[in-house]
């Protein structure tokens, strides 16, 4: 089978899909299913959906596409606030998308009028991470503005963190960002559909005991296909961690000298080395290199540890070798290496149909993790 290849329980990403959106129904918070980092690839997708996700949202329209060509009929958010360029397609393709510029969403408008339909604007409002987002000051005369736009319809508002900032939020964060949902209804009239909370970074406090207030969706990626909380990097209880691995093949085996001083010069590759630098150990190389993932975020198997990667060369070490040229060696990745590999055209995806053992475990511990992005 030909490598590098990405190993895809569908199985476990409909669990652990299915895991969360019981947990959080109780608390009237529903899921949205975030493919951008398999780039919307459709049997995944498929999977999270059929786990109970009420929708898709993805941060690119080429992603987007790939889903409506496949077939998906389900809704589909943008979000990432839409190119000027693309206004016309993201009509076409999506029912909804995040906005936090009100040229933009004119431009919306103007498209969705010559497509005689209408187009659901959800504000993005700026909450602490510092990436996009209108000022909460802001909100209510854009809000205004779009209620009072032909062609679009002011559909709710959401906030992210922990992207940029890597700050998770915290219950405050959720009581503010209601309390602007209700401020904003109170201004404009409309009744706000969505109050989209975050990203996986919320499942600590979603899952927690505090009121969901007003939000009822949380936008979920990186737990439901990796099964970790993207701030912590701990397993989520009762979900799968080992929905992907990426399968290497070996191209060389031998003996070298244990220590290459002068290869490791990266301070973050010196902290890599788990194993003491001593004696003769087997230097093996995989035909996968930085072009195919962050090979920072691979899970080294036990007994291995990185010696270093270049564009093209994966290169390990161990003691107590059993491969040999032509042998498959298998890694689980972190989220950054997973959105890498997805996206890299050398590497396959194998999808894998079967059911899984009945309880979700920890297939490598999260210390493995050799950098957390
Ligand atoms: C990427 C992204 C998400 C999903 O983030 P995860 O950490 O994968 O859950 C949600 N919302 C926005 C705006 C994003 O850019």
């Amino acid at each position: 089978m030909s490598t590098p290849r990405i190993e895809v329980h569908l199985s476990k990403i409909r669990h652990n899909a299915k895991t969360v959106v019981e947990r959080l129904k109780t608390r009237g918070i529903g899921v949205t299913g975030v493919t951008k980092a398999v780039c919307g690839h459709p049997a995944i997708a498929q999977a999270m959906l059929d786990g109970g996700a009420v929708g898709l949202a993805e941060a690119r329209l080429s992603n987007v596409r790939r889903l409506r060509n496949a077939g998906m009929t389900c809704p589909i958010t943008l979000i990432r606030t839409p190119t000027l360029s693309q206004v016309d397609q993201v009509i076409q393709y999506c029912e909804a998308s995040y906005n936090t510029e009100i040229l933009v969403i004119t431009a919306l408008a103007a498209a969705a009028i010559r497509k005689d339909c209408i187009h659901g604007i959800i504000l993005m409002v700026e909450m602490g991470d510092l990436r996009e987002g209108i000022m909460p000051k802001d909100l209510g005369s854009v809000a205004q503005q779009v209620v009072d736009m032909p062609g679009v319809t002011l559909k709710g508002i959401g906030a992210n963190f922990a992207c940029l900032g890597g700050i998770a939020p915290n219950a405050a964060d959720m009581e503010a960002l209601s309390d602007l949902a209700n401020e904003t209804e109170g201004q404009c009239g409309p009744f706000l559909h969505t109050v989209s909370g975050g990203n996986s970074a919320n499942l600590p406090w979603a899952l927690g005991g505090h009121p969901a207030c007003r939000i009822n969706d949380l936008r979920l990626g990186e737990a439901i296909l990796l099964g970790v909380d993207p701030v912590s990097g701990d397993q989520i209880g009762g979900m799968y961690t080992d929905a992907f691995t990426l399968v290497a093949e070996v191209i060389e085996t031998g003996s070298k000298p244990a220590s290459h001083p002068q290869s490791i010069c990266d301070p973050v590759f010196k902290r890599l080395h788990l194993v003491p630098k001593s004696g003769q150990s087997t230097q093996i190389i995989l035909a996968v290199g930085q072009q195919d993932t962050d090979i920072l975020g691979l899970s080294m198997p036990p007994g291995y540890r990185l010696i270093g990667a270049t564009s093209d060369h994966l290169v390990v070490g161990t003691y107590h070798s059993t491969q040999s040229v032509g042998s498959e060696m298998k890694f689980q990745m972190n989220y950054s290496a997973l959105m890498n590999a997805m996206s890299a055209p050398d590497v396959k995806t194998k999808l894998l149909r079967g059911s899984h053992s009945r309880h979700a475990h920890v297939s490598q511990g999260s210390g493995n993790h050799l950098a957390s992005i």
